[in-house]
Parts: C-alpha cells; sequence; structure tokens
C-alpha cells in the first residue's frame, strides 16, 4: 500500500510541465495588468508574448513559486515538498514560502515550524512575521518555532534509481522521512477564500457617482463577487482572490482594491433608474442625482 502510494506519486511528479492554463486573467482580458507569475519567478523564466505569459520550460526550475503567487490559481503545477513531520514543517533556508502558503498549511493543521539553525534567515523571519500578523486579524494564535539542529541532518535525497531500486520494506521505513501526499498542495489547493470562510481578504471598493452600470466587472470576476441585478449591486468580497481584472477592466475607473483582512461582509448599493436630461431614454445608474445617460455623458466628453 505505501510502496503503491509512493510510487503514484512519484511517477506523478515526473516529467511534469509547469503550465498556464485559459482562465489567467491575461487570457481573459487583454486589460489585465496581472504579472504575480513574472514578479515571482526567481529564474525570470515567465514571459509575455502577445500580453500573455508563457513558461520557458528549459529554464524553470519547478520551484513552484508561480504556482502560489497566481490570484486565480492559473498556473498549473505542484508545490515543492516540505519535509514535514509529525505536523511540523522543517524550514529549509534555499526556498522560502509565500505567505499564502504557509497560512494554508497552517489551516492543513501546521502551526510549528522548525528550524536546523539558531539563527533564522530574514526572508524566514519576514514571511513568518507576516503571516502571524494575518493569522492575528482571523483570530487564530501565532507560528510557534522550535530549533532542532538533528532534526534535518539524517534527512536522505534519493535519485529516481535509487527509488526504483529499495525494497518494500525500505520504502516503508522511508516513507515516515518524506512529506506524505497530503502535504502535497497543487494550485488548486491554494484559496485562502476556502479555508477561511469567514473572513474576506480584500477590500472593494466602488465609486458609485462615476459607475455607469455597465455590467464589464461583473462578467469577467471569476469568484461572482460582483452581481448585478434589477434592484441591486452586490458586492460580496469573501470569494475575491485581488486578481485586480474587476479594476482593470472598469472603463470608468470606479472600482478600487486594498488587501487587507476583514469579516466576510456583503454590500448592496441600489440601482436606480433614471431619465436622461439630454436624450430622454431611461437609463441605470448608482447615483439618485444622476441625469445623463453613459452615452450622453460619452458623447460630452467627446
Ligand atoms: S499570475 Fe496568474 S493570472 Fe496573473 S498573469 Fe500569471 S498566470 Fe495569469
Ligand atoms: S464598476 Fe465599472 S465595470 Fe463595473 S458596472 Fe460600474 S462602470 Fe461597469
Ligand atoms: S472582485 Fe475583482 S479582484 Fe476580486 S476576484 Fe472578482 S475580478 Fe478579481
Amino acid at each position: 500500500m505505501v510502496l503503491a502510494q509512493l510510487l503514484g506519486n512519484w511517477f506523478e511528479s515526473l516529467d511534469y510541465n509547469y503550465h498556464i492554463a485559459s482562465h489567467c486573467s491575461r487570457h481573459v482580458s487583454p486589460r489585465s495588468t496581472c504579472t504575480a507569475c513574472i514578479d515571482s519567478c526567481p529564474v525570470d523564466a515567465i514571459k509575455l508574448e502577445n500580453g500573455k505569459p508563457v513558461i520557458d520550460i528549459e529554464n524553470c526550475t519547478e520551484c513552484g513559486d508561480c504556482v502560489a503567487s497566481c490570484p486565480v490559481q492559473a498556473v498549473e503545477g505542484f508545490l515543492p515538498k516540505w519535509k514535514i513531520q509529525n505536523e511540523r514543517l522543517f524550514m529549509d533556508e534555499n526556498r522560502i514560502p509565500t505567505v499564502k502558503e504557509l497560512l494554508i498549511y497552517y489551516k492543513s493543521g501546521i502551526s510549528t515550524l522548525v528550524s536546523e539553525k539558531e539563527a533564522i534567515s530574514l526572508e524566514w523571519k519576514k514571511t513568518i512575521e507576516e503571516a502571524n500578523q494575518m493569522l492575528d486579524s482571523l483570530g487564530e494564535p501565532p507560528f510557534h518555532i522550535i530549533f532542532d539542529q538533528a532534526a534535518l541532518s539524517g534527512e536522505s535525497k534519493l535519485s529516481r534509481r535509487e527509488l526504483f531500486l529499495l525494497w518494500d520494506t525500505e520504502l516503508k521505513k522511508m516513507g515516515t522521512d518524506m512529506t506524505p501526499a497530503k502535504w502535497r498542495f497543487n494550485h488548486e489547493s491554494l484559496n485562502l477564500s476556502q479555508k477561511y470562510p469567514d473572513y474576506q481578504f480584500t477590500k472593494i471598493s466602488l465609486d458609485t457617482t462615476t459607475c455607469t452600470v455597465c455590467g464589464a466587472c461583473e462578467k469577467l470576476c471569476p469568484k461572482e463577487c460582483l452581481i448585478i441585478d434589477k434592484d441591486h449591486f452586490s458586492i460580496s468580497a469573501q470569494q475575491c482572490t485581488n486578481c485586480s481584472l474587476c479594476q482593470d477592466i472598469c472603463p470608468e475607473g470606479a472600482i478600487s482594491l486594498k488587501q487587507m483582512i476583514s469579516p466576510a461582509t456583503t454590500i448592496e448599493q441600489q440601482v436606480y433608474y433614471n431619465e436622461c436630461a439630454s436624450c430622454e431614454e431611461t437609463f441605470e445608474t448608482l447615483n439618485q442625482e444622476n441625469n445623463l445617460c453613459m452615452f450622453c455623458k460619452m458623447k460630452q466628453r467627446t
């Protein structure tokens, strides 16, 4: 059973090319300004081609940083395995996780980080501090850090060939040293909103004086955070991933986003039906005082 599981995981990870899926914000709209994956790549292996991100497989080291940073989980791939034993994550100096990764591990039961050095690197410190600030806002206790020099020294690294040559009993023994599959997250597992359903991580502000209720944001939001019906424009940020697509595509610049943690709420703005003072057509607006429809306003601007 253990042998089958380990080999299954191993085969799954062979020759897997990281890939950007078609729900990437830049595929959805040419107005998207998202560069999260490009900015996160430590070896500059992601470039824009015709406005869309493309991963250069030759240069990609499969570090998983782009997988963790994409706000819409569009980079398909796996995060690298961490050494995890007894629900404690061993800090690797060669890769610093994102705050989002740490919070997802935390919510999966890992609240202790183990360092083999007494002096923790500045990058790790910064990430843990940020994660602890977020945990505080989420009403959760902080990460617990312990020092254990012996913990990492005995870790064995196996080549693919060595793995195939091991007997079942040896694999079982090794199984206790390897990260179990449940800790090996892929892009779909990296949705913070699902892990913290009572909170929202983004504040969405709408300028009701400039919004023309055109519906473009509603159409493109991948999480259905913005819903316009006959009477209301509703904003529910709980599922919002701060992908910034609504902000990028709004022709009036009426949406602004701020990353902050607060209890999940829905804000409803009344939709009014006013008569345009210029063309006399009825139009939708969020501003009761507005007396010019979108088309007449555009005419006035030109
Ligand atoms: S981070 Fe995600 S949404 Fe943004 S450009 Fe990269 S793949 Fe697209
Ligand atoms: S916020 Fe912008 S994109 Fe959304 S309905 Fe209003 S004007 Fe249109
Ligand atoms: S509300 Fe805007 S930022 Fe949030 S998920 Fe929808 S499109 Fe992205």
